[in-house]
Parts: structure tokens; C-alpha cells; sequence
């Protein structure tokens, strides 16, 4: 995925860009980047954030930037932010997405004969590079953002810092979000407002889709309209999202306290506790530990003074390892218990198995899972939420596979809790995981929980369609 903050200030904006960029930390893995604007152009730093946070990386570089604007970016690829000079002037750009079509408007810049790709991270374009080269086909930053979205296939949000001022452009649909923050004197630009508070921001908009505006010295100026379209991420509330973030005006928390009572709706299990996976499958089980009037306890308790972050490393192997190491169990909130557990969600579900084989190693007596949101069945091509992930690894998929001896053309089937497919899937995966029971959230009970008009969801990943209204 990846994140990104922007500021205006009438002062050094150094500290905000700093702090502002750190709180997106849990959104990418691998690169973190920060330009400051000044009077001779811009001073940049990216850095690689694998195996250190952004913090103790970028401390020795602050005293390098001075200015009172800025970009920061938490990215999971590519290096950014990218400095470009061309015919509208000096500029720095971020993005946050996934172009689809990258190859096709490479061939088609490169028809030109006077373009080039120079960022070849990995021996690939650099897709914030090549976002640049789309602005810079028209002839002023507007146009050029507005080419940009017209051409994207994919999703892709960015930020412009020009001398103009700050440009934020949220993605066509809005798949991920913008928002706008003020204080006296500086104006910002997140994709967490988690940023916000601790800096002394006040949220002022939540940009649409595909909307532009424009931060300066004089306020902020809409320069596009948002589209009629939207189709933000669920999986924002569900599981990637900061707690106290807010998307669209929707908290986080209480988005995922409202799935884990709506769970505890559906539920007639008797279990002694609920708990939940941590971090973010703890607002789930909180939420259905008051609805269901259960005790909340915490078996497992998260290590996290040297492992802060949660997506890293892109290994899948040593992310499994990670994943186990940070997970620290109290056997005897375990021994003998009737438990129900709330997870965000389940991917493969390799880290799950490995969690519900250490419950029973410390003798729970039966362990029921309550996984957020539906079962996955279909990869996410809109973002890089889920680009080191095949589809076919999903463990619905794994279980399709079983059920029909190989992947299937009828997936809507298996999305249908109403069908045998889906009830034979769900055993399947129950099954392999050692589950005592396991009932999946319903997507109508998401969505309510999310408290969005269906239509103006993504919900892609489990329906296989986008913008669907029912
Ligand atoms: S497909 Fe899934 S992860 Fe991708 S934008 Fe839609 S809801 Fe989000």
C-alpha cells in the first residue's frame, strides 16, 4: 500500500512532514522518502525502512532539511518522492496505488521519442515517474493531474509540491483517501488523520473522489470537483487503517467494534471468553465481547518494543516468523477455556494455523474463529494491498481447489453464504485450521458496520465486483 503527508506551513514544516510521514508507517515495508521545498529548490532523503522505522532513519537527515513546505512518503516499492524539472517547472511528486496499465502508457510515452524512465528501481518503471510524465504532458499541473487520472487504470492518489503549493489528487473512484488538515498557520494533507491530532491539526475536508485541490499560503482551493463515483476501500476499516483514523468522517474502532457486535448477532456459541488476534482483530472481539455480554481476555499479548511494524518483511516465510516471535501467550487465560477468537481477516491463513496449534499445545478446550469480513476469494487489483499475495494462495482458493480438484470458474458461487459451495468451503477451511467452529462475518454486516451506501464501497475481494449495489 503505502502512505503519504504533505504540509504548508508559514513556518519550518519540517518537524510536522517528519512526525506527519512516521504515523503512516504501518501502511508500507520497504521505502521511506521525505522533500522539503526551499528558496534554491529541494532537499530530499529516501531511504530504505526494511529493517530500521522511518524515525531512526531519517533523524540524522532533519538538520539537512529547512523550508515551509514538504512531502513525506512511506512506500512499499518504489523510491519516492520523485524530483522532476520540466516545462511547468520544479516539482516533487508522491503517489500511493497501483497502475495497471503501466506498460501501455510507457509505449505509448515512449512513441513520443522524448521521454525516458530513469528510476529503474528493480529494473522497473517507477510508477511515480511515470505519473510525472503524464502531468507533464499538458500544460499546467491541473490538466496534467487530471491526464493523469484519465489514463490510469488501477488507482493512484498523489501529492504535487510545486511552487504553486501543494496539490493533493485523490484517486478517480477514491479507493484511498485524501484528507485536509488545519492549524494556525500550516496546512496539511494525510492519508491517516491519526497524523492530525498529536501535530495540532483540526480535520477541515475529506477530499472525493478524484477530486484536486490546491494548499497554499491562501487556504485551500479546489481546482477539480470530486467525481459522483466512490468506491473506498473496506479493508481500510477492516484491517490497514490506524484505529483513530477516520475515513469519509468513519472511525476506524468504531467501525470494527460495530463488525464484532454484528458477529455476536449472528452467534449462539457458549464460550467463557473472547479475545481477540492482535492488534487489529482486538476492536472486532471488543465489540463482540459488549454485545454478546462475555468477558474479554487477552491469552496472547503482543511483544512489540523491537517489532513495531506489522507488514514487514515482504518474505513470506520470515514475515510468518515475525508474526509468531511477536505473539506472546498467558497459558493460563488458555488452559481448559471454551475461547472465541475475532481476526480481521484470514488470507491463507498459515499464521492462524500456527496460532490456533499453540492454543491447543496450551490446552484450550475448544477455539471458535469470527474472522471480520467475509472469506477472500479474490485478489485486490485495484491496489498494492495484496501484490505479493497470488490469489490462488488465498485459503479459500486452497480449499476451492480441493473441493473441485482444481480452481474454479464459478466463484460468485463460493461468495454466497447461502450456497452448499460456500458452507462446504467454510468446513473445508475450518477443517485445516483445527477450528472448533468457524463463521465468517457477512458482507451486508460490513458494509452496515462500515455505514456506507453499499454502492460506494470496494468490496471486490469478496464479491468480485465493484460498485456493486447489492
Ligand atoms: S479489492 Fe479489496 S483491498 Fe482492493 S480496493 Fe477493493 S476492498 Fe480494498
Amino acid at each position: 500500500m503505502g502512505g503519504f503527508f504533505g504540509v504548508v506551513s508559514s513556518s519550518d514544516c519540517v518537524a510536522d512532514l517528519f512526525f506527519g510521514t512516521d504515523y503512516h508507517s504501518h501502511l508500507g515495508t520497504q521505502r521511506g522518502g521525505m522533500a522539503v521545498m526551499h528558496r534554491d529548490g529541494f532537499t530530499r532523503h529516501i531511504h530504505d525502512i526494511r529493517n530500521t522505522q522511518f524515525r531512526s532513519k531519517f533523524e540524522d537527515n532533519l538538520k539537512d532539511f529547512k523550508g515551509k513546505s514538504g512531502i513525506g512518503i512511506i512506500s512499499d516499492y518504489d523510491d519516492q518522492p520523485i524530483l522532476v524539472r520540466s516545462h511547468l517547472g520544479h516539482f516533487g511528486i508522491v503517489t500511493v496505488g497501483a497502475i495497471k496499465n503501466t506498460d501501455e502508457l510507457a509505449q505509448r510515452a515512449f512513441a513520443r521519442r522524448h521521454t525516458h524512465f530513469s528510476e529503474l528501481g528493480n529494473n522497473v518503471i517507477n510508477p511515480t515517474e511515470l505519473v510525472a510524465t503524464l502531468i507533464n504532458e499538458e500544460d499546467s499541473f491541473t490538466n496534467g493531474i487530471c491526464n493523469a487520472q484519465a489514463q490510469i487504470e488501477g488507482s493512484c492518489s498523489m501529492l504535487l509540491l510545486t511552487a504553486d503549493g501543494l496539490y493533493a489528487a485523490r484517486d478517480r473512484l477514491g479507493r484511498t483517501p485524501i484528507i485536509i488538515g488545519q492549524k494556525d498557520g500550516a496546512c496539511a494533507a494525510t492519508m491517516e488523520t491519526c497524523a492530525f491530532p498529536n501535530l495540532g491539526y483540526e480535520t477541515i475536508k475529506y477530499l472525493g473522489p478524484g477530486e484536486v485541490v490546491l494548499i497554499n499560503d491562501q487556504g485551500v482551493h479546489q481546482v477539480k470537483a470530486p467525481g459522483n463515483d466512490l468506491q473506498v476501500c473496506a479493508f481500510l476499516w477492516v484491517y490497514y487503517g490506524y484505529p483513530s483514523s477516520h475515513f469519509e468522517g468513519i472511525n476506524v474502532e468504531v467501525v470494527r467494534n460495530r463488525c464484532g457486535a454484528a458477529l455476536a448477532r449472528r452467534d449462539q456459541v457458549e464460550v467463557d471468553l473472547v479475545a481477540g488476534i492482535p492488534d487489529s482483530g482486538t476492536p472486532h472481539a471488543l465489540g463482540y465481547a459488549v454485545e454478546a455480554g462475555l468477558p474479554y481476555r487477552r491469552p496472547f499479548v503482543k511483544y512489540t518494543p523491537t517489532w513495531p511494524r506489522s507488514f514487514m518483511p515482504q518474505d513470506q516465510s520470515v514475515r510468518d516468523l515475525v508474526a509468531r516471535m511477536k505473539l506472546t501467550p498467558i497459558p493460563e487465560l488458555i488452559k481448559g477455556q471454551r475461547m472465541l477468537f475475532c481476526e480481521d481477516s484470514i488470507v491463507r491463513g498459515t499464521q492462524l494455523q500456527d496460532t490456533v496449534q499453540r492454543l491447543h499445545y496450551y490446552g484450550a478446550k475448544e477455539i471458535h474463529m469470527r474472522p471480520a469480513c467475509p472469506p477472500l476469494v479474490y485478489g485486490c487489483p485495484f491496489l498494492n494491498f495484496s501484490r505479493s499475495r497470488s490469489d490462488l494462495d488465498l485459503a479459500t482458493r486452497k480449499a476451492i481447489r480441493e473441493l473441485e480438484g482444481e480452481d474454479c470458474n464459478n466463484l460468485e458461487l463460493y461468495s454466497d453464504p447461502a450456497t452448499e459451495q460456500y458452507a462446504a468451503m467454510v468446513e473445508n477451511i475450518r477443517k485445516r485450521l483445527k477450528l472448533t467452529s468457524l463463521q465468517y462475518q457477512r458482507l451486508d454486516d460490513m458494509v452496515e458496520s462500515i455505514g456506507l451506501p453499499r454502492e460506494k464501497v470496494c468490496t471486490y475481494c469478496w464479491s468480485g465486483c465493484s460498485g456493486c449495489k447489492s
